[in-house]
This record gives structure tokens, C-alpha cells and sequence, in this order.
């Protein structure tokens, strides 16, 4: 199980040597099919293509920058399977994705005391202000229902949102709160490193990057730690309605800056997407590749 969710985040932290695109190693993906829990594994990458096939400059492109998930060959991969500002190919898992209900179940102080029914859940974190809870209550329509204390100091915790009454939308305390105590920052970490280490049902992260400011080393560290520790994430880009960016560069050329550091320290890029809580960009998308990724983990 640990090395198959290795192949989902396919994740080297180490700069990208020629090597790992060279050494092809077959492994079936009717594998992935059969082994329940594991959306950990969907990506199709370089390393589970068997050496003799010979494939074209374009999908060898293709298969190094998009999230190409379990069903999708990559020989058969056309433009038009790609959702729109995003490198997440949508494959034959996605399914229903409208959020019809929602309901706030429970705030818990450790990952031990989370929900126990099974369900598969999809946590959202972010660096405080990035636009998470915004993006929480876009993905719901709801208004107010993200309620992480957004307070530094405060106690914080992890709050479950039950679904459509299937899955779980979890959001988690906010990081790098700039008036934040030493001490609190470390709390941050043991508490939140928690639930991601020991949350068997954790489908994948949506790491909120915000698109209107320059890559930050807080969301770099943090990418790279859930990636050390086969944490399957989406990078999902938030504010990119900001075209204007009132001082520094634009949100493209933020986003632009930001992939390139992970280029080189993951060896097959993520998935990420482009959003915004106040057009509505990228929403249903949005929507779309967690109803792929829950639906695989649930099979
Ligand atoms: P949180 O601390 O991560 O929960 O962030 P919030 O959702 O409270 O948003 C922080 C600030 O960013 C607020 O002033 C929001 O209005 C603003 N914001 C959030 N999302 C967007 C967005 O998509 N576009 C723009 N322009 N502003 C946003």
C-alpha cells in the first residue's frame, strides 16, 4: 500500500536527474483497479509504462505535466479530457459531483477523535488568508460554513463536513499565522502532521496556493512534507480572478514561478487547478477531479 501511494505522488524531492524518466518499470494498472483505498495511486506515471512502448514527444509531454488518472491511457489522451485551467485529465471515475447537502458534523482536537464511519474525505489547508474558507463555502454555496477559528492562538481544530451523505469535506486550521507564537506553530505541526499520518481515509489534500502573491516558502515546505510523506495532494490555486496584481506580478506569473520550484523538486508534477471564490473559476472543475478521486478510493 505505502509503495503504491508512492506512485500516486510519484514525489522526488530530490532536483529531477534524467534517470527517473529513463528507467521504466512495468507495472499493470489493473493493479491500481483491484486495491480498494488507494486513490493514492491513480496517476498513471513514466515509471508504469512498459520500456518496448514507443511513445511520441507529445505523451511524453503529456504524461510529465498532467494528472492522468486510473482508465486513462495515455495514448488515447486528447485535449479535450483536460479540465479547463487545470493539467487534471478527467478519466471514467468521475461521476456525480454537485454538492446537494451539507451538514457540519464534528470539530475534533486529534486525529483520533474524527468521524469513524469510513467515509473518504478531502481536507483543504492552507496558509491563513489564502482563501479557504471562501473556497469552502464556494464549493458548498453555502455562506459560513467553514469554521475554522481563524484567530491565532485559538484552539484549533479539525472540522468535518458531511456530503451528500457519502463523503467528507474536512477543513483544517489555517498555518503560518504571522502573529502566531513559536509555540503555536509548533502545535500547528504535531497536531495537523497527526491527522495526515494516521487518517486512513484521507483521499487527498487540496493544498490552497494563493495565486495573487509570489510562491511562499510556509506552502513550499508544506508541499514538499506531505509529498515526503506520500500525501496525496492537489495544488489548488486560489484568487486568480486578481489579474491585477496591485504590487508585485500577476497571478499567472506567480502560478508560473510557483510550478517551476515544484517541478524540480517533484518528479511528475501534481495536479493543480485554477480557482476563484469570486468568479467562480474553476468550481465545478474543482468539483469534478474530487469526484474522480473519491470515486476510485471507494470502488
Ligand atoms: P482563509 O483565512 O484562508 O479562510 O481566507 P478567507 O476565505 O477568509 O479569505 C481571505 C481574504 O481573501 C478575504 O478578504 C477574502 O475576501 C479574499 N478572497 C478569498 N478568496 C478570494 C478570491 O477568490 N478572489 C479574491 N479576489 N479574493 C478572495
Amino acid at each position: 500500500m505505502v509503495i503504491l501511494r508512492c506512485r500516486f505522488i510519484t514525489i522526488n524531492l530530490a532536483p529531477i536527474r534524467p534517470s527517473h524518466f529513463q528507467s521504466h518499470k512495468i507495472l499493470h494498472t489493473t493493479r491500481f483497479f483491484r486495491t480498494p483505498n488507494l486513490i493514492s495511486t491513480p496517476r498513471i506515471t513514466s515509471s508504469s509504462l512498459p520500456t518496448t512502448r514507443s511513445i511520441s514527444d507529445e505523451a511524453r509531454f503529456a504524461r510529465s505535466v498532467r494528472f492522468i488518472p486510473p482508465g486513462v491511457e495515455i495514448e488515447e489522451l486528447t485535449d479535450d479530457m483536460v479540465l479547463p485551467g487545470s493539467n487534471i485529465v478527467i478519466g471514467p471515475f468521475a461521476g456525480h459531483s454537485q454538492i446537494k447537502q451539507v451538514e457540519f458534523v464534528k470539530s475534533s482536537a486529534r486525529a483520533r477523535d474524527c468521524p469513524k464511519d469510513d467515509l473518504p474525505e478531502i481536507a483543504i489547508l492552507g496558509r491563513s488568508n489564502v482563501g479557504k474558507s471562501s473556497l469552502i463555502n464556494c464549493l458548498v454555496r453555502k455562506k459560513e460554513v467553514a469554521l475554522t477559528s481563524k484567530k491565532p492562538g485559538k484552539t484549533q481544530l479539525i472540522n468535518h463536513f458531511l456530503v451528500n451523505k457519502s463523503w467528507y469535506i474536512v477543513d483544517l486550521p489555517g498555518y503560518g499565522f504571522a502573529k502566531v507564537s513559536d509555540a503555536a506553530k509548533t502545535d500547528w505541526s504535531a497536531f495537523t502532521k497527526g491527522y495526515f499520518l494516521n487518517r486512513d481515509t484521507l483521499v487527498c489534500v487540496l493544498l490552497l496556493i494563493d495565486a495573487s502573491v509570489p510562491p511562499q516558502k510556509i506552502d513550499l515546505d508544506c508541499a514538499n512534507w506531505l509529498g515526503r510523506n506520500n500525501v496525496p495532494l492537489t495544488f489548488v490555486f486560489t484568487k486568480c480572478d486578481k489579474m491585477k496584481a496591485a504590487k508585485g506580478k500577476r497571478p499567472d506569473e506567480n502560478i508560473k514561478a510557483f510550478q517551476q520550484i515544484i517541478r524540480e523538486n517533484f518528479k511528475q508534477h501534481p495536479p493543480w487547478i485554477l480557482t476563484s471564490s469570486v468568479s467562480g473559476l474553476g468550481r465545478d472543475e474543482l468539483l469534478l477531479h474530487m469526484s474522480q478521486l473519491r470515486n476510485y478510493w471507494d470502488q
